[in-house]
């Protein structure tokens, strides 16, 4: 292989550039980006990022030598340019520019977009939160006093609503579900969870759906709940989830779903094509389900097989860590590994969740498949070992692992 081209240059795209110069990669390595900033990490836009304590500089993800000096990667950076389509039989990638890039390996890494609500496009006090410029416009509006509404309680409204609220914000949150992030947690855990909303001055709607928006001269001013009651707002955040970026590829010929679809080493339908991070859905082997990952350390992990299978073709799938991520709310730092939706129920094992510092342990009869922390690192970090090291004992075994799937936003 000669050219390597990565689309997408953020955590995905950087950590399959680190893989591939570690895997011993010494040809052309082109890094292709829509966004003109280089790499940066995004779970901080929601937290400290947001609350103005850290700046767009402490955002970089590449290390020292990476980035102002000479570049140990070795990277031809393509930055400002999204990838407008892809020629799966002579793996070229055309530029929005018209520039054609021919490579002779293609790792996809465009990650996700945040979902928006038609009826509210274009006015001026609605945002989304997934890149710096987002961050950096809705933080500008974060001011003492300001109602912000945010519609969707996953991860993403749920840390805005806690930082917003630290910054002086009346925030409401408008959440469709009964429990916010039952899906991920399980609907016991969730409910401890949700109750730091109140507890902490925010007020959540739960089991609504919104009925209308009112808006006049480009800005939405309040929203009518389907139960009647009206919600007023200076600022309303849109955190619905978010969607994979694959509409470049729709005339690809590469199996689209939801994501890119690839077997569980990243490999798509295409020899040479391989697909990491959030726009990824990597085949689950014991669900036979392609699911995709929207999780910081899924896109720091995985990129490491997918570049060794394209380098390698040959390469034997490896067991992946059990899917792990972490959130940042009311000063509670919730970590979660494992999948809730493994569980026939679940002990607290350490710390008591009235008082939102436990640690959670969900088993399936008496085999431990998921754990949740709550300010419990340590602990947390023990758990989550044990189970890393027994899927691997599993895989090894050629036994069934748990499924893996979930969603930050
Ligand atoms: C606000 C926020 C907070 C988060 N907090 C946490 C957290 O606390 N814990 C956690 O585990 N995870 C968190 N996450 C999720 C985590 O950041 C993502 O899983 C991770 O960023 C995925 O990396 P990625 O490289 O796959 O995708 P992305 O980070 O989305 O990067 C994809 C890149 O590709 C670019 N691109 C898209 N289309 C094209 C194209 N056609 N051509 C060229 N470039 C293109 C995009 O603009 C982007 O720069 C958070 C995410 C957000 C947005």
């Amino acid at each position: 292989m000669q050219t390597l081209a990565i689309v997408g240059a953020s955590l995905a795209g950087i950590s399959a550039a680190r893989a591939a110069r570690a895997q011993g990669f010494a040809g052309r390595l082109i890094l292709i980006g829509d966004e003109p900033h280089r790499p940066y990490d995004r779970p901080p836009l929601s937290k400290d990022f947001l609350a103005g304590k850290i700046r767009p500089e402490d955002l970089s993800l590449e290390s020292p030598g990476e980035g102002g000096g000479p570049d140990p990667l070795q990277v031809e950076w393509l930055l400002g340019s999204a990838a407008r389509s892809l020629d799966a039989a002579s793996l070229t990638v055309t530029l929005d520019n018209g520039t054609d890039i021919k490579a002779d390996g293609v790792v996809i890494a465009t990650g996700a977009s945040a979902r928006t609500l038609p009826e509210l496009a274009g006015l001026a006090n609605v945002f989304t939160l997934r890149s710096l410029d987002d961050a950096q416009d809705l933080a500008a509006e974060l001011v003492p006093g300001t109602r912000l509404v945010i519609i969707g309680a996953g991860f993403i409204g749920a840390e805005v609503a806690s930082t917003a609220r630290a910054l002086g914000a009346e925030v409401t949150v408008v959440c469709s579900g009964t429990v916010p992030l039952s899906r991920p947690l399980g609907t016991e855990m969730a409910a401890t969870l949700a109750a730091l909303y109140g507890i902490n001055g925010v007020e959540l709607i739960c089991d609504v759906a919104v009925d209308s928006y009112y808006s006049g001269e480009g800005v939405v001013s309040g929203l009518r709940l389907a139960n009647g009651r009206y919600v007023p707002a200076d600022v309303v955040l849109v955190a619905i989830g978010a969607v994979p970026n694959t509409a470049w590829l729709a005339s690809s010929g590469l199996e689209l779903g939801d994501g890119v679809l690839c077997d569980p080493m990243g490999r798509t339908n295409v020899p040479g094509l391989v697909a990491v991070g959030d726009c990824a859905a990597w085949l689950d082997e014991e669900s036979g389900k392609h699911r995709r990952v929207e999780h910081w350390s899924g896109a720091v992990e995985r990129p490491a097989l997918a570049v060794a299978a394209l380098l390698e073709p040959g390469t034997a799938c490896q067991p992946l860590n059990v899917p792990y991520f972490w959130s940042d709310q009311y000063n509670v730092r919730i970590q979660f590994a494992g999948d809730a939706r493994d569980a026939d129920r679940v002990e607290i094992e350490a710390g008591d969740p009235a008082a939102h510092s436990f640690l959670a342990v969900y088993y399936r009869g008496a085999r431990p498949v998921a754990v949740l922390g709550a300010n419990q690192p340590r602990l947390f970090t023990k758990w989550r070992r044990q189970l890393n090291a027994a899927r691997a004992a599993t895989a090894a075994a050629a036994q069934p692992v748990p499924a893996a799937s979930a969603s930050f936003a």
